[in-house]
């Protein structure tokens, strides 16, 4: 273990209380020694003949080889999706469709404690998320669809909906099952195929996907699951047979993709980056928004396009909040994913923690104040404590640039003219919270802020009926509720 002190006032801290350790077993969860691709319903071995390991980021270890897709393998499945539209899924009878989603959605309740253990062993993240967060909304996401399959009319009254054909979708590392039932449920909904990419640091769910889709009996090559890198997700993009392009994942490379469809015809929406402002006025219920605040960013390891990571404070309960927050900092537990007592998991990769530790040394160059609790990390895997700075002005790096780990910036603002000013001060836009007592407050910030979801009194809240997207740097389209499906549609 490695002691953290990195205390730079002398506020109590409370240690956390010593919890015995109650690892979840993995023992459910039975591992091959190595993955090919799912393509047409079948494993098949990669033509490019490329493996890699995957690694759980909490201990190092090796957990599989998965397969590395190359350019060849990407047009296999692409085909695969194609002839599947073309035989059978664009035209079977909608009801039939919503009985194949509902299957999946009751399969996944089913085995969630197995999807739960591999998430956290290849994520890192810590077990009660993904046990009591990603999997019931995964599985809720193909129940949620399922209800629109037959409706698709109603979803759209007098525009004749159609599925558009092939959708080629690339999923990041931070909810790898969620996303990936974010992008495969309204896309089969609708009367799609989907070859999906899924990243290359947290493959396994997606290949333990597989075969819940068998279990469906799903007809074959409606979904296809291609491992691999950044190359294979380029591939799949520029794939001339792919109608419909949906991609989650950093702001660079979505601009990047932008690029590649630009005049193909193909549609896309790009769920990209953020950098939200949680606002806490001085009439909010404190000890809530603290609990908000905590949700907010060190929820998932702060590894959350929309987390709170810019904390907005009204001058006058500043000193209050921050003392209230660095308590309930001392309090959070750092450690095995596994543990079921554990708040906050493993950090995702390698090259993400250097990510992490080259902005908080520019945070600190910049002049801002760091505080850490005293909390002890493991000596192997990939970890970083919680961590929260004062003293940040709105110019430095750790105030506007997407850090994508446990690191909240604190700003104040005296009116809310000046909160909205600094909330919208941001190449994204996201998502934002709003804390306070007043109902007319709440309603006037959610009008001027330039964010694509508003929490309430609340934070991190997900449901499939709601729509989620950004604006500006964050992307365009939305997924969740009616509006997800239309991205997937063409209109007569
Ligand atoms: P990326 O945007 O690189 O990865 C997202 C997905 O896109 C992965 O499946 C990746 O494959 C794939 N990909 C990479 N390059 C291309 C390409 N040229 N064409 C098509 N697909 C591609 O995110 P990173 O994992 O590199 O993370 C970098 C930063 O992005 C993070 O630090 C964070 O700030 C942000 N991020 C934001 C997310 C969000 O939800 N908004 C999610 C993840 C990251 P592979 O991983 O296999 O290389």
């Amino acid at each position: 273990m490695t002691e953290i002190e990195k205390r730079q006032d002398r506020s109590p801290v409370p240690s956390a209380f010593d919890y015995a350790p109650a690892p979840e077993s993995r023992e459910i969860v039975t591992l091959e020694d190595r993955y090919g691709l799912f393509i047409g319903g079948e494993w098949v071995e990669p033509k490019s003949g490329e493996y890699e390991a995957t690694i759980s980021p909490a201990t190092e270890e090796p957990l599989a080889e998965v397969a590395y897709a190359g350019p060849e393998d990407v047009g296999v499945a692409v085909d695969s999706a194609r002839e599947a539209f073309e035989n059978g899924w664009s035209d079977i009878a909608p009801g039939e469709r919503a009985k194949y989603l509902y299957r999946i959605a009751r399969i996944l309740q089913e085995r969630s404690r197995e999807f739960a253990v591999l998430e956290s062993l290849d994520g890192g993240k810590p077990i009660r998320e993904s046990r009591d967060v990603d999997l019931p909304l995964s599985a809720a996401h193909f129940f949620y669809y399922a209800g629109w399959a037959d409706k698709l009319e109603y979803a759209f009254p007098n525009r004749n909906p159609k599925p558009l054909g092939v959708a080629g979708q690339i999923i990041p590392w931070n909810f790898p099952l969620l996303m990936l039932s974010w992008k495969i449920a309204p896309a089969l909904a609708a009367g799609n195929t989907v070859v999906l990419k899924p990243a290359e640091s947290t493959p396994l769910t997606a290949l333990l996907f597989c075969d819940v889709v068998r279990q469906a009996e799903l007809p074959p090559g409606v979904v296809n699951i291609v491992t691999g890198d950044g190359r294979a997700g380029a591939e799949l993009v520029k794939h001339p047979g792919v109608d419909k392009v949906a991609f989650t994942g950093s702001t660079d490379v979505g601009k990047e993709i932008q690029r590649a469809v630009a005049g193909t015809g193909k549609k896309l929406t790009l769920e990209l980056g953020g950098k939200a402002a949680n606002i806490i006025f001085d009439d909010a219920p404190l000890d809530q928004a603290v609990e908000g605040i905590i949700n907010g960013i060190y929820f998932n390891q702060g590894h959350v396009c929309c987390a709170g990571s810019r904390l907005l404070v009204q001058e006058s309960i500043y000193e209050q909040v921050i003392a209230k927050l660095k308590r309930r900092m001392g309090t959070l537990r750092v450690g095995d994913p596994l543990d079921k007592n554990t708040d906050v998991g493993a950090i995702n990769s390698r090259e993400q923690l250097e990510k992490i530790k080259e902005l908080v040394a520019a945070g600190e160059e910049e002049g801002a104040e760091i505080f850490q609790p005293p909390c002890r990390l493991p000596e192997k895997g990939w970890w970083f404590a919680p961590t929260v700075f004062t003293n940040v002005a709105q110019s430095y790096r750790i105030a506007q640039e997407e850090i994508f780990g446990p690191v909240l910036s604190v700003l104040t603002f005296r009116t809310p003219d000046e909160a909205i000013e600094k909330a919208n001060n941001t190449p994204y836009g996201l998502s934002a919270g709003v804390w306070t007592e007043k109902g007319s407050r709440i309603l006037s910030m959610a009008q001027r802020l330039r964010a694509g979801v508003i929490w309430a009194n609340t934070y991190n809240r997900f449901d499939p009926a709601s729509p989620f997207g950004g604006y500006k740097e964050s992307g365009f389209g939305r997924e969740g509720g009616r509006h997800g499906l239309e991205p997937y549609m063409r209109f007569e």
